[in-house]
């Protein structure tokens, strides 16, 4: 089972925010800006090229209630998910970082200049 799945089966801890029957929000362990939180599904979906719309369009208001949640609605805030090796996933559960709480570099993710790639 992966890690996720066993967070939402509460087999190991985490620090949630927010919770549906669908959907579960938790902190971060390794927080890359004052507020990172985690948004998955509670079924394991490996990644968002796998996800159905059905799941995305009750997943798309849950993520705006945890962005409501942390306070971060009107300041603004970014949501990231990787996919696979080059998107740089390393948990094989669909999840969606919320960051916020500061003004966000954009810089720090662009570290794959096309020009080396020419
Ligand atoms: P990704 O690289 O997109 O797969 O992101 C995985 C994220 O999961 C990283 O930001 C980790 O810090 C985070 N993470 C891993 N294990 C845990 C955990 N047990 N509780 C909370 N966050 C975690």
């Amino acid at each position: 089972m992966c890690i996720f799945c066993k967070i939402v089966n509460k087999e190991i801890p985490s620090n949630p925010v927010l919770e549906s029957d669908d959907f579960l929000a938790f902190h971060d362990l390794n927080p890359k800006a004052p507020v990172h939180i985690l948004v998955i599904p509670k079924i394991h979906v490996e990644s968002f090229n796998e996800v159905s719309g059905e799941i995305m369009e009750k997943m798309t208001p849950f993520i705006q209630e945890v962005a409501k949640e942390m306070g971060v609605e009107h300041s603004g805030y970014r949501l990231i998910t990787n996919i696979g090796a080059n998107g740089g996933q390393e948990v094989k559960h669909l999840h969606y970082h919320l960051l916020g709480g500061a003004k966000l570099k954009w810089g720090h993710f662009a570290d794959a200049d096309p020009k080396d790639f020419i």
